[in-house]
């Protein structure tokens, strides 16, 4: 391999490796050249106890928030900025549930929306979020600073949706969740997806769940996405997936 170029020296002196070294570089980072993705976490902690959920809150307790405060994302952005010149800056919510901490979201986004204001740098931002917290108000305060897209996931039908999403106290989260996003699909938002996670448990009620949106028009929606996304926890079961859809468009 060493022969044939495939491997080469991690010494950049020689002219040969110097390019090769270049030419990875470009590569690997071509993709913030243009748009500069990040993804930013306001917090690890959330309302809701999903069944399915991957977070393992009790790890997570004590863990340091508060670390990344707007001054230091600028900080880090700036000196991308410096290396890769980007014309464009998205960054994506997460968490946890990033609306727990709506003030210091709103302080990211005002501090880089202004940033990219200066630097002619094009700032939009998305939220993946449980859908609890999205008032119509913080979402409508918001928008003026970039928020291009929202997620926000229901699993099916009131009953099915409670029973996988709760609130951590127990109690269903499906009326909350559902009027909200009825309410943020009338927004001037451009992108508002609506995710399903459907797996084993819930999948034989996804057509009702399809009756409901259809009920209410979302379908109809121009900045309305609907995501229903397959998910088999186990590994050694993906057949079902396949069975699924077959089933899916038989009718
Ligand atoms: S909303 Fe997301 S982070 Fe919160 S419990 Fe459910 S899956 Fe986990």
């Amino acid at each position: 391999m060493i022969e044939n170029g495939f491997l080469v020296s991690s010494n950049k002196e020689n002219d040969e490796n110097a390019t090769f070294w270049r030419m990875y570089h470009d590569i690997k980072y071509r993709s913030v050249f243009e748009v500069c993705h990040l993804v930013v976490m306001p917090t690890y902690e959330c309302d809701f106890k999903c069944t399915y959920c991957f977070e393992d809150f009790n790890s997570l307790e004590g863990a340091r928030e508060g670390l990344v405060t707007p001054q230091l994302l600028l900080n880090w952005v700036e000196k991308l900025w410096h290396v890769y010149e980007f014309k464009a800056l998205r960054i994506v919510f997460y968490g946890g549930e990033p609306l727990l901490r709506k003030e210091l979201l709103k302080n990211y986004v005002k501090v880089m929306r202004e940033w990219g204001t200066q630097k002619g740098v094009k700032f939009s931002f998305s939220i993946i979020t449980n859908g609890a917290l999205c008032s119509e108000e913080f979402i409508q305060d918001i928008l003026e600073y970039g928020l291009e897209e929202m997620q926000v996931t229901i699993d099916g039908v009131k009953e099915v949706h409670d029973q996988r999403r709760p609130f951590r106290n127990g109690k269903g989260s499906f009326e909350v969740v559902y009027s909200n996003i009825l309410r943020v699909a009338n927004l001037a938002i451009n992108k508002l997806v609506i995710r399903t996670n459907i797996d084993e448990h819930n999948r034989s009620r996804f057509r009702e769940l399809v009756q409901l949106l259809k009920r209410d028009g979302l379908f109809l929606k121009k900045n309305v996405v609907f995501m229903p996304a397959l998910v088999d926890p186990s590994p050694s079961k993906p057949v079902w997936c396949n069975q699924f859809i077959s089933k899916l468009f038989d009718k």
